[in-house]
């Protein structure tokens, strides 16, 4: 793929909904705005504040080329602030600057701050439009795009939300520079599960350039981002409200997410995920038509993108594993839907996996 388009239309039933606009900085950011034709509104932009000491300021004044009023509200970083406390926060904001239907929430963050502020965008005056601009990789790639928004409630995760599509997504790839080492790998549990669930030579492009993309090279990741986005682009038209073949994003999550309930959330979401494509992919060995090459390969694959393939000295048994993916929200009638692989490239819904199955492919990652 030489030349990049930079651009991607999410479409429903082939009417455009919104854009994703890839840029290397924030220029564009208010003819972008000015396409939505807001009627001199007010705009709300929402952070955090290890993303506002660096950006908030620039985004305001590029915002307001376009728009008069505009403000800033900065919450706490971090997935323990993903609560309906923090939506009340921003509600208040809104009341008290008197937003109303035109008006528009800006989401300048990593997947925290943009499911939040499209929740309170979703449901403030039933429902106002609102901005993604994503800063961390996996939001860059995953959460910003589909329109899933919500919080988390008591300690299940994304409990309460709504559907709500966001009027534009706009990638500034500079603000990368700033993410901690640690979030940026991370981003790699979905980028590597894009090419696992859909595109065999996506794959093998991330192996071949893992260098480039490991020291942050601006053409290699714009390509990346490009074609993990397009992947997600293509999942989520096909099935906006997640039911049938959007269920192939869970790939890696169904034991994923009971690891991170396990691990109280000490481990990032992309290294939960991690942990489950491995199990996944064990259980596409033993169940479906993975070879042994390709479960190798998957691991080295993951490793090579400094994630985690197993776990040591664990409080918790596989068997609880197992058993907390029967709280997993993508249940049907009691059976589990587990995502399998046919071969690198090719995901299915599997409705066959018994918990004891589950059980061992765990029992092999902790060591
Ligand atoms: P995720 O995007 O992985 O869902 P968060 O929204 O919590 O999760 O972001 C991960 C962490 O990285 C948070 O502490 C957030 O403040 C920080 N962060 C996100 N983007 C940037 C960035 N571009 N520069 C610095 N820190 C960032
Ligand atoms: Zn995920």
């Amino acid at each position: 793929m030489d030349i990049i388009n930079k651009e991607l239309i999410i479409t429903k039933e082939d009417n455009p909904i919104y854009t994703i606009y890839i840029e290397n900085n924030y220029n564009k950011l208010s003819s972008v705005i000015d396409k939505l034709q807001l009627e001199h509104g007010k705009a709300l932009i929402v952070t955090d504040s290890n993303i506002g000491i660096h950006y908030a300021q620039e985004v305001k004044s590029i915002v307001n080329q376009s728009i008069p009023f505009v403000e800033i509200l900065t919450l706490e970083p971090g997935e323990a602030n993903k609560n309906i406390e923090t939506i009340q926060k921003i509600y208040h904001t809104l009341i008290s600057y008197q937003f109303d239907r035109k008006d528009i929430l800006i989401a300048l963050g990593g997947g925290v701050v943009g499911d939040m502020t499209g929740f309170a965008a979703a449901t403030y005056l039933r429902g106002i439009r609102f901005i993604q601009l994503p800063t961390s990789l996996l939001a860059m790639v995953d959460s910003s795009i589909g329109g899933k928004t919500g919080v988390d409630y008591l300690s299940y995760k994304n409990m309460v939300g709504a559907f709500h599509q966001p009027s534009a997504v706009y990638i500034n790839l500079q603000v990368l520079n700033t993410l901690p080492e640690r979030e940026y790998y991370s981003g790699f549990g979905e980028i590597i599960k894009h090419g696992l669930i859909k595109d065999k030579s996506y794959y093998r492009w991330l192996k071949s350039n893992s260098s480039s993309i490991l020291s942050r090279e601006n053409e290699s990741l714009t390509e990346m981002i490009y074609r993990s986005c397009s992947i997600k682009k293509q999942v989520v038209e096909s099935d906006p409200h997640e039911n049938g073949e959007r269920a192939l994003l869970n790939f890696g999550h169904t034991v994923g997410h009971s690891i991170e309930k396990q691990l109280n959330f000490s481990y990032l979401h992309g290294e939960c995920v991690s942990l489950g494509i491995v199990a996944a992919a064990q259980l596409s060995y033993e169940h479906g038509n993975l070879s042994i090459d390709e479960l190798e390969d998957i691991k080295e694959t993951l490793k090579q993108f400094k994630l985690p393939v197993c776990l040591s000295n664990v409080s918790f048994s596989s068997k609880i594993i197992a058993q907390t993916t029967r709280n997993d929200k993508k249940m049907e009638a009691g059976q589990i839907k587990f995502i399998l692989l046919h071969s690198i490239g090719a995901a299915y819904i599997d409705k066959t996996i018994t918990e004891q199955e589950i059980e061992s492919a765990v029992q092999l990652i902790l060591i």
